[in-house]
């Protein structure tokens, strides 16, 4: 069964609408604190370029961890599945997504996966160019890529407030950095991380992401593979085994659509070869997924039948 109309999508929102209360706005990132804890919406991308949505979608929101995706999709490219594999797990941790517990435990000391804080950042080190600015702006130029908007850019003001604050994440690249993991000053790879988790979008620009995910990294409307199919493929099971920090087993058996989340509320979903999934509810729970966001991906899949297990 398919979504046919937007109404059918409103009457999802408003049953999930009430659990916004239950969660908080991430404030460990000041700038983050602003959100408004109501807020709810959703956007489906279909691959004929035709979308349903619901809520305000024109509100805009950062990335946050959900850049995790598109920057390990672009060091995949960069050093191939060799090189990032050698340095990143592929393995689930159970713990928290900023979590510094494994990396000493490990051995050899690498982070697990590319989806928790340590991975991301020892992944958005292997981004090739020649200063934080040109790195940077690959990235970006991929994110338009794969929204089609080059309108695109990143919050400052957030990037800035997560610089200031990042001394955890400051504290796992020391550790990287101790055992080889990152080679270069640890200021400039947050720079580079802090604008990747800022980058600013919508829950159409997201959902239009998760849709060419949904296609395999084939940007279903240009017929352009804007990912290599391997890689794509490569992102997507992560999003199942690690997309939504520790609660990733649970999404998978009561959801079952390849999805990451981030702590400013946004869920990327991709329906393989079917379509692309944008929410935003910045209260989250206790593990940092959208509390709303989460519920109403859960009556989404039951109503459609979107699980693929
Ligand atoms: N910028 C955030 C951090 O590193 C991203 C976390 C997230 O969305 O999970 O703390």
């Amino acid at each position: 069964m398919q979504c046919r109309s937007e109404n059918e999508l409103q009457i999802l929102v408003d049953e999930a609408k009430h659990f916004t209360s239950k969660g908080k706005v991430a404030d460990y990132i000041p700038a983050l604190k602003r959100a408004n804890r109501n807020s709810l919406s959703i956007a489906i991308y279909n691959p004929d370029g035709n979308y349903f949505s619901a809520g305000d979608i024109s509100e805009s929101f950062t990335l946050q961890s959900i850049s995790k995706v598109l920057t390990l999709a672009l060091a995949l490219m960069d050093r191939g599945e060799e090189y990032v594999f050698e340095r990143v797990g592929q393995e689930p941790t159970g713990d928290p997504f900023n979590s510094i517990a494994k990396l000493e435990t490990s051995i050899p000391s690498r982070p697990l996966n590319p989806m928790i804080n340590a991975g991301a950042l020892a992944v958005t080190h292997m981004i090739k160019g020649n200063s934080v600015e040109e790195r940077f702006s690959r990235l970006l130029t991929l994110v338009q890529k794969l929204t089609a908007n080059s309108s695109i850019g990143y919050n400052k003001e957030v990037a800035e407030s997560e610089f200031e604050t990042a001394d955890l994440n400051r504290s796992l690249c020391y550790f990287l950095k101790q055992h080889g993991l990152i080679k270069e000053d640890v200021e400039e790879l947050m720079d580079l991380y802090t604008k990747q988790c800022s980058i600013e979008l919508n829950c159409l620009d997201l959902a239009r992401i998760g849709c060419v995910f949904s296609f395999d990294g084939k940007d279903p409307i240009s017929k352009e593979q804007l990912i290599p199919t391997h890689i794509a493929r490569i992102c997507k099971t992560f999003m199942v085994t690690c997309g939504m920090y520790n609660a990733s087993g649970e999404f998978a058996i009561k959801v079952g659509i390849p999805a990451k989340s981030g702590v400013s509320g946004g869920i990327m979903g991709a329906v393989p070869g079917r379509f692309g999934i944008g929410v935003f509810g910045p209260a989250l729970d206790d593990k940092g997924n959208s509390v709303a966001g989460m519920k109403l991906m859960r009556l989404l899949s039951e109503k459609y039948s979107l699980s693929m297990f």
